[in-house]
C-alpha cells in the first residue's frame, strides 16, 4: 500500500483505498491509504515542529531545494504523465503536458524564492526607519481536486516552500498517485523531517485539516459546495484562506471571429480533458450573424474526435474520472432535453472494449442562459450554445452567471477585445485563445464565485504564503 508521509516517515493509517484506472476500471492503479483526524495531528505537529528552523532557512537552501524537485519531475515527465494519464483519465499527451507543467511551477518558486522581498521606505516622522518584511506564514494545509493532479498539488506546494512553510498535502481521494508520487520525489529531496506532510483520504481528512487549530492557513482548490464549508471553518477560527472552485465560463464568438480560430478554442475549451477543467467553456455565447456556421463547423470537429482509453495512441478525449461523475454527466443531458434544449451530438454514454466511463461529447444548441445546463457546472464534456443578437448582449449574457473563473472572446474587432477585458466579470480573460490554457508565471484565479481571497500562482503566490510585517526603527 502507498503510505502517508508523515514527520520524515512513511507511515500506515486507515483504511486502504483504491485507485482505478478510469479508462479500464480493471486495471488496480493501486491502493492508497486513506487518512482521518490522527493522521492530520501526527502531521500538523511534525510541521508545527519543523515550520520555525524552516522559516529560518537561506533562500538559496530552498532555491536548491525546489530547484532538484523541478529537474527530477522534468526528467521523469514521461512516467509521471503516464500515472496521471492512468489514474485521471486525460490524455497521455496531457498528462505529460501536466508533468511537465509540475516541473515548471517547481522551477519557477525556485526562482522566486530568490526574489522574495520586503520594502523599505521614507518614514513620515523625521529620523524613523520604516520597512516591510515578507515573512511565512507558519504551517499550511493544501486540500487539491483530482483534476489537476500533479500539477494543483505543485502550485501549492512550491511556493508554500519557497517562502519558508512547511506543510500538509491532503490530495483528492479519487487520484492520489500523482501527489503520493510528489511526495517520494520530496521525501529524497532534502527536506528536514516534517517540512513536507502528505496525508491521504477524503472528507474527513479534509475536514479535519480545515478545522485543526494549529493549522495556520489553507489553500483549497475544489467544488464550490465544499469550498464554502472550509472557507466558513477556517474564517471561525480567523485563519487565513484561499479558495480557487468551480466556473461556469462563457466563450463568446463574434460575427467578425475567424471561425476556424473560433471552432478550434470551442473544441480545446469545452471538450479536451473530458471537459474536466474548471476553466473548460461550457457556454458558447454566439453571434446570430455567425451562428449557423459555426455550429456546423463545430458539429464537423466533434464527430471527428476520438473518445478512448486516455493511453492509447490517437485518443482525443478519454473517460470520464468516474461512474459518479459519468452519472452527473448523463444526469445534465436528461435535464437539458427536458429544459428544451436541443441535443444535437452525442450525450450517450459508450463502450469501449473496457470497463471504462465513456461518454460522448454532447453538444446542445437553442438554449437560454437561465437553464439548469447553463447556470450550474457540469464538469464534463458537455457543452451549450447561446444565440445572441449583438456584443452587448454577448457580454451581458457571459456576465450573467453568479462564477467569475475565466471568459474567452473570439473577435477581429479591437474595440470588443479591449471593451471584453475590462467588462467580462472573471479573473481571467482570454482573447481569440481556449478558455483553459494558462501560463505558469503569472496569477491564476477568478472572481464572483468561482473564488476566495488572493490568487495563486506567479507574483501573486507570495501574497497567500506570506503576510507582511511593518518595523519601525529610530536609529
Ligand atoms: P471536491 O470539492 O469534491 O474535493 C476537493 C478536495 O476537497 C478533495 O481533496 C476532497 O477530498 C476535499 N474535501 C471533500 N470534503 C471536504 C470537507 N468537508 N472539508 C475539507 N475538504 C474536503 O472537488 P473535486 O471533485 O475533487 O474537484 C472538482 C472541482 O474542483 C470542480 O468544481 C472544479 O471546477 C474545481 N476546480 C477548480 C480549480 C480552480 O483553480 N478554480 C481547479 C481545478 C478544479
Amino acid at each position: 500500500m502507498h503510505q502517508h508521509f508523515i514527520g520524515g516517515e512513511w507511515t500506515e493509517g486507515g483504511e486502504a483505498m483504491e485507485n482505478r484506472n478510469p479508462s479500464d476500471t480493471g486495471d488496480l492503479v493501486g491502493l492508497y491509504a486513506s487518512g482521518g483526524s490522527a493522521e492530520i495531528a501526527a502531521a500538523v505537529e511534525a510541521a508545527t515542529t519543523a515550520a520555525p528552523a524552516w522559516a529560518a532557512t537561506t533562500p538559496q537552501q530552498r532555491f536548491q531545494l525546489l530547484d532538484l524537485v523541478g529537474s527530477e519531475i522534468l526528467a521523469r515527465q514521461k512516467e509521471l504523465g503516464y500515472l496521471l494519464s492512468r489514474e485521471e483519465g486525460k490524455t497521455l499527451a496531457e498528462g505529460i503536458g501536466e508533468a511537465v507543467r509540475a516541473g515548471q511551477i517547481f522551477k519557477y518558486f525556485a526562482g522566486e524564492a530568490l526574489r522574495l522581498s520586503g520594502v523599505k521606505l521614507d518614514s513620515v516622522r523625521p529620523g524613523v526607519e520604516v520597512e516591510t518584511l515578507r515573512q511565512p506564514i507558519g504551517v499550511v494545509g493544501l486540500i487539491t481536486p483530482w483534476n489537476f493532479p500533479i500539477a494543483i498539488p505543485a502550485w501549492k506546494t512550491a511556493p508554500a516552500l519557497a517562502f519558508g512553510n512547511a506543510l500538509i498535502l491532503k490530495p483528492s481521494e479519487i487520484a492520489p498517485g500523482c501527489a503520493w508520487a510528489l511526495a517520494e520525489i520530496l521525501s529524497r529531496a532534502g527536506l528536514p523531517a516534517g517540512v513536507f506532510n502528505l496525508v491521504m483520504g477524503g472528507g474527513e481528512a479534509g475536514s479535519a485539516l480545515t478545522e485543526h487549530p494549529g493549522v495556520d492557513a489553507i489553500s483549497f482548490t475544489g467544488s464550490h459546495a465544499v469550498g464554502r464549508g472550509v472557507a466558513a471553518k477556517t474564517v471561525s477560527r480567523l485563519a487565513k484562506v484561499q479558495l480557487e472552485m468551480g466556473g461556469k465560463n462563457p466563450l463568446v464568438v463574434l460575427d467578425d471571429a475567424d471561425l476556424e480560430l473560433a471552432v478550434n478554442a470551442a473544441v480545446q475549451g469545452a471538450y479536451y480533458s473530458t471537459g474536466q477543467r474548471c476553466t473548460a467553456s461550457s457556454r458558447l455565447i454566439v453571434a446570430e450573424g455567425i451562428h449557423d456556421r459555426f455550429v456546423a463547423a463545430l458539429l464537423e470537429r466533434l464527430k471527428n474526435l476520438r473518445v478512448d482509453d486516455a493511453l492509447a495512441e490517437g485518443t482525443d478525449i478519454g473517460p470520464v474520472v468516474d461512474e459518479r461523475q459519468l452519472k452527473k454527466d448523463l444526469d445534465y443531458i436528461a435535464i437539458g432535453k427536458a429544459e428544451g434544449a436541443r441535443l444535437i451530438l452525442g450525450g450517450e454514454r459508450l463502450a469501449r472494449g473496457k470497463p471504462g466511463h465513456y461518454i460522448a461529447p454532447a453538444l446542445f444548441v437553442d438554449t437560454t442562459n437561465a437553464m439548469r445546463i447553463n447556470c450550474e457546472e457540469i464538469f464534463g464534456p458537455v457543452a451549450a450554445v447561446i444565440r445572441v443578437k449583438d456584443f452587448e448582449e454577448a457580454l451581458a449574457v457571459a456576465n450573467d452567471t453568479p462564477f467569475g473563473l475565466v471568459a474567452g472572446l473570439c473577435t477581429t474587432s479591437l474595440k470588443h477585445a479591449s471593451h471584453f477585458k475590462r467588462h467580462a466579470q472573471a479573473g481571467m480573460v482570454m482573447v481569440n485563445l481556449p478558455t483553459a490554457g494558462v501560463d505558469y508565471h503569472v496569477p491564476f484565479g477568478g472572481s464572483k464565485g468561482s473564488s476566495h481571497g488572493s490568487h495563486e500562482q506567479g507574483r501573486a503566490a507570495k501574497d497567500f504564503y506570506t503576510s507582511d510585517k511593518t518595523c519601525y526603527t529610530l536609529p
